[in-house]
């Protein structure tokens, strides 16, 4: 059997005393990519945040690789392996390409295992190589999302939370940033996708959930949602 790396038990969570998921059983093994699609406002991005203990979780549970993590800090849960990538804000634009992936490192303490790892992430974005030394702020949209993947790369992850890392960007860039989703997956990392473009973000998805209102409404495989 596969392993589980993320898995989330009747999940009853939200902000404060408001509940927005009743009751999630999810669950991702390692190197899927999981998608989740849904309504807006449906909970998508709070199962990522009570995953990432930034939402509040009620009751139920949160699992990485067996373990509780259940209302875990954030800077815990990146330490042990959990990347995220929120849809804004995602890198620091006024630091440049090279800075950002430096960051994207804190958790690497040696300055040459810090360049290996450049080296290993830009095999995977190799336009970000040429680009190193300028400012993340005259990237394009969908350059910037290359390097908030990259970043978040960096240190490591097992597996990676991405929320909508396809919003707002061009065609062209669309096909682009789900073809590095798949190459991210395929060097081994377990990949949990919150796609807006459904049927894009679906064709890439070994697994789907579709979220309505805070519950599953429906879980398969993801070419048959
Ligand atoms: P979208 O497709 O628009 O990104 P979503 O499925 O990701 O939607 P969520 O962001 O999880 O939806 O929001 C679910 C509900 O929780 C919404 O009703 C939203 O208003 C509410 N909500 C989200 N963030 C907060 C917050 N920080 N405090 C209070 N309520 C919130
Ligand atoms: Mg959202």
């Amino acid at each position: 059997m596969p392993e589980k790396v993320i898995e989330t038990i009747n999940l009853v969570a939200g902000y404060g005393k408001m509940v927005i998921l009743h009751g999630i059983d999810f669950y991702v093994y390692e190197k899927e990519i999981v998608t989740i699609v849904g309504p807006n406002g449906s909970g998508k991005s709070t199962l990522l945040k009570a995953i990432l203990g930034i939402a509040k979780v009620i009751s139920g549970k949160v699992l990485y690789k067996g373990k509780d993590i259940t209302n875990e800090r954030l800077d815990r849960i990146s330490r042990m392996g959990i990347g995220y990538v929120p849809q804004t804000n995602n890198v620091f634009t006024n630091l440049t390409v090279k800075e950002n992936l430096e960051m994207g490192a804190y958790i690497i303490k040696d300055k040459n295992e810090v360049k290996k790892r450049m080296e290993e992430v830009l095999e995977i974005f190799p336009d970000l190589r040429v680009r190193l030394n300028q400012l993340a702020g005259s990237l394009s949209g969908g350059e910037r999302q290359m390097l908030a993947m990259a970043r978040a790369l960096m240190a490591k992850p097992s597996v990676m939370l991405l929320d909508e890392p396809t919003a707002a960007l061009s065609p062209k860039y669309v096909d682009l940033v789900l073809n590095k989703i798949k190459e991210i997956r395929d060097s081994g990392v377990t990949i949990i996708l919150v796609e807006q473009n459904a049927r894009k973000g679906l064709e890439i998805g070994d697994r789907g959930y579709v979220l309505v209102t805070g519950k599953v409404a429906y879980t398969g495989p993801a070419r048959e949602i």
